[in-house]
């Protein structure tokens, strides 16, 4: 029996979950300015709704679904990402329905399960922040949920992020460049990978997606999608460049990135940083005009971006950029000998009861061992209590950082905490 973590997944300890909460914060706090709800879905589905939405021959459903037979025999997949489940869930409760406001904004954070090769910032278990717009055909949404995650890097202090853009146009301009494509890659075939042969068959753009030296090599001058958009399609791009250009947000235009995903069209894109002099992709997205009526709905517009956590905090941890995260305490009490246990409790109850955070000994160790703990734990006061203060009913508070110190009774303590610290710092 295996009493370790399965391979590709991690314990997030308190210190490293305190970035985690912050970055988590950070974003909830920027989607509200863009007025986004949240929305929770489960961590499993059925396994159709992830199989044709993502695509059949992606290598998110041919390799890396963590799907099962449950006990009442159904088709069961871990959810590999968050965009299939989300409309799902957006038709099974008919928010397309006309007295629910357009668009309909919706983030999620959680988390997601592919069975790949694990490596750094490429994990079994993973977690995405994503949002969703549904009902907006509109450019200025594709490009006012770029900028947003745009400015969810920057705010946090990345630096060296680009935004990759690319369009895959109608689906009546792909029909057109896939068979360009095919004419492009068939006479190379042979120098394709295995999978790549059975994608240029399949679903030809995949090879565009391909991580395999031979194929990246292979569609290195492959033909550019841009050259096949019909009139609306180059219309939505151009007004999708221009918008960018507008709110001064830098990209580069990508023509071989297609996404991993089937169910894009028209604007893709993708924000890649460099961890240790390779790529990274920490979030990626677009336009899924068709997903919702893929589902059951109405025909509805939708535009969302997935975004990987990990990568994120692992950038931030290569960037060397400091969180300001509050790792401190408000008070620790110093208890002097077991008869005054009781008394302990009912203070530092008090004290937390006023919205302070406090922490005290229960182990009955040496002074000095908790004097060591309030300064591990960053305390910003320290308290001692031991029968002498009991039997006066008066108590010394200092400030740990200037040494001052303050007499008050434990009434005041109790009831009026905050005045007191006011008077000590
Ligand atoms: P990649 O090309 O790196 O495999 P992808 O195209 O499969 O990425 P998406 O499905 O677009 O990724 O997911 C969106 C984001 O989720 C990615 O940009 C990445 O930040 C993150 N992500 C995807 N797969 C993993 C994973 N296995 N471990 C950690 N993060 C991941
Ligand atoms: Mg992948």
């Amino acid at each position: 029996m295996k009493l370790q973590k399965p391979k590709g997944t991690q314990d997030i300890l308190p210190k490293e979950a305190a970035k985690w909460q912050y970055v988590e914060n950070f974003a909830r706090e920027t989607f509200k300015k863009y007025n986004y709800g949240e929305i929770r879905t489960p961590m499993f589905e059925h396994y159709e709704v992830i199989s044709r939405s993502v695509g059949d021959t992606t290598d998110i459903v041919t390799k890396e679904m963590y799907d099962f037979y449950d006990k009442g025999d159904r088709h069961i997949t871990l959810r590999p990402e968050g965009t299939a489940p989300v409309v799902r869930s957006f038709v099974e409760n008919k928010l397309f329905a006309p007295e629910v406001q357009k668009p309909v904004k919706m983030y999620y954070i959680g988390s997601m399960f592919r069975y790949e090769r694990p490596q750094a910032g490429r994990l079994r278990e993973f977690h995405q922040i994503g949002v969703e717009a549904f009902g907006s055909p509109n450019p200025a949404t594709d490009v006012e949920t770029m900028a947003m995650a745009y400015h969810l890097f920057t705010d946090l202090g990345i630096k060296d992020i680009t935004l990759h853009l690319n369009s895959l146009g109608s689906p009546a301009s792909r029909v057109a460049y896939r068979q360009a494509l095919i004419d492009y890659l068939t006479p190379m075939k042979d120098s394709l990978s295995k999978d790549s042969q059975r994608r240029l068959e399949e679903n030809p753009l995949r090879v565009l997606d391909s991580k395999e030296k031979e194929d990246k090599a292979a569609v290195e001058n492959a033909p550019s999608i841009l050259d096949y958009l019909d009139e609306e399609s180059k219309e939505h791009f151009d007004a999708v460049r221009e918008m960018l250009e507008a709110l001064d947000i830098p990209y580069v235009i990508d023509t071989n990135m297609v996404r991993g995903l089937d169910y894009y069209n028209h604007t893709i894109f993708e924000f890649i940083t460099k961890v240790d002099k390779s790529d990274l992709t920490i979030c990626a997205g677009g336009r899924y005009d068709g997903l919702v009526e893929y589902f059951g709905g109405p025909e509805t517009a939708g535009f969302g971006f997935g975004l990987g956590l990990e990568r994120l905090l692992l950038i931030l941890d290569k960037q060397g950029i400091d969180l300001p995260l509050e790792e401190s305490l408000d008070v620790y009490i110093a208890v002097l000998g077991s008869s005054v246990n009781s008394k302990a409790l009912e203070l530092v109850q008090a004290i937390r009861k006023q919205g302070f955070s406090a922490e005290r000994d229960y182990l009955g160790r040496k002074i000095k061992a908790q004097f060591k703990s309030a300064d591990t734990f960053q305390a910003k006061t320290l308290i001692t209590l031991g029968e002498s203060e009991v039997e006066s009913g008066q108590l010394t508070l200092k400030n740990n950082q200037t040494r001052q110190e303050i007499t008050a009774s434990l009434e005041e303590i109790k009831t009026d905490f905050a005045s007191l610290l006011e008077k000590l710092n």
